[in-house]
């Protein structure tokens, strides 16, 4: 285990903006994440698990208590079934998915960041949520220690699970069941959604995916386009020309640049089709 104080959490963001961790520890191993966890509620510090950093937005003031980056990294086959520990990058599962001949987790290998974060969002793409493919869910609630539990006892939907509502339960591990394939069939899939991610989203500066959840029936990036606010700016941050529900970083944007933004994108959209757009990124930190 390794800790340091004062880590720039700009350097573990997709956005790469966020304020400072007051205590920043990355853990490798399962047994050094649960201890983590414990040694910081024994201080009575707060806990933040860090994946990927992929769907945050981390105030500029940082995060208060201890923010322990998931690097748990391991992964095991067994027929059409993968377990991978939290850590472990959805492209990592989609790798080991086509190396293997098992089809149905091609979506993965486009979803940036962790296994924990995907399980925590249910993270989906090209048609598949994380819940159509997860089989079942290891966990570590503090008070109780490691279960197991089915996906029904998450109550996944559209970008949400249960676990949201209970952050101090971490995400040790998940089984993804795939179906038999073959690993040429995967790979071009893989390849094909890839190019499509490619033509449609600025991947070329920091971003961090979708800003707002898809209203239903609709999509956000549309009504972001229909209200004519490609292109609009807060500092550093701007909507993005190529997909309208991109706010990319190009210019050493704040935080508060990022939330201004997201803020304004929600008052002109909704005075000007009148839907209250709803952020798929996470605020997280000490905001004033
Ligand atoms: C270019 C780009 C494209 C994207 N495309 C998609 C897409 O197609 N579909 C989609 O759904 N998302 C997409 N996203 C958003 C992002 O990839 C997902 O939300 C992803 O699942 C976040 O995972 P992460 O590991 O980065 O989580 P983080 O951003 O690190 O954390 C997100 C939340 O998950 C929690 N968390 C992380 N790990 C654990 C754990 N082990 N236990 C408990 N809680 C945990 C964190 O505490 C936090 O609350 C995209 C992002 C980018 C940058």
């Amino acid at each position: 285990m390794r800790g340091v104080r004062g880590e720039p959490l700009s350097r573990h963001t997709s956005w790469h903006i966020g304020g400072p961790a007051d205590y920043f520890l990355s853990v490798g191993t399962t047994d050094d994440l649960i201890e983590g966890v414990l040694a910081a509620r024994e201080q009575a510090l707060p806990v933040f698990i860090l994946g990927g950093g992929t769907n945050l937005l981390v105030a500029d003031a940082g995060i208060r208590g201890v923010v322990i980056h998931n690097q748990v990294d391991d992964t095991s086959v067994d027929g059409t079934r993968i377990s991978a520990t939290a850590g472990v990058t959805m492209a990592h599962v989609a790798a080991v998915a086509g190396r293997n001949g098992i089809g149905g987790l091609e979506f993965a290998a486009t979803v940036p960041g962790t296994v924990g974060g995907a399980v925590h969002g249910n993270a989906g793409a090209f048609g598949t949520e994380t819940k159509d493919v997860v089989e079942e869910v290891a966990l570590f609630d503090p008070a109780t220690g490691v279960s197991i539990v089915e996906p029904r006892e998450l109550a996944f939907r559209y970008r949400y699970s249960a676990l949201k509502e209970r952050p101090e339960v971490v995400v040790l591990q998940a089984a993804f069941r795939g179906v038999p394939s073959e690993r040429g069939a995967v790979v071009a899939k893989i390849k094909e959604m890839a190019n499509l991610r490619m033509q449609k989203q600025p991947l070329r500066l920091p971003n961090s995916g979708s800003v707002f959840k898809n209203p239903p029936g609709d999509h956000a990036g549309r009504l972001v386009e229909a209200a004519g606010l490609k292109g609009l700016r807060v500092g550093g941050a701007v909507v993005s020309e190529k997909h309208g529900n991109f706010i990319v970083n190009d210019a050493e944007a704040t935080a508060a640049d990022v939330r201004a933004l997201i803020e304004e994108v929600q008052r002109r959209v909704f005075e000007t089709v009148g839907v209250r757009l709803e952020p798929e990124v996470e605020f997280v930190g000490e905001w004033s």
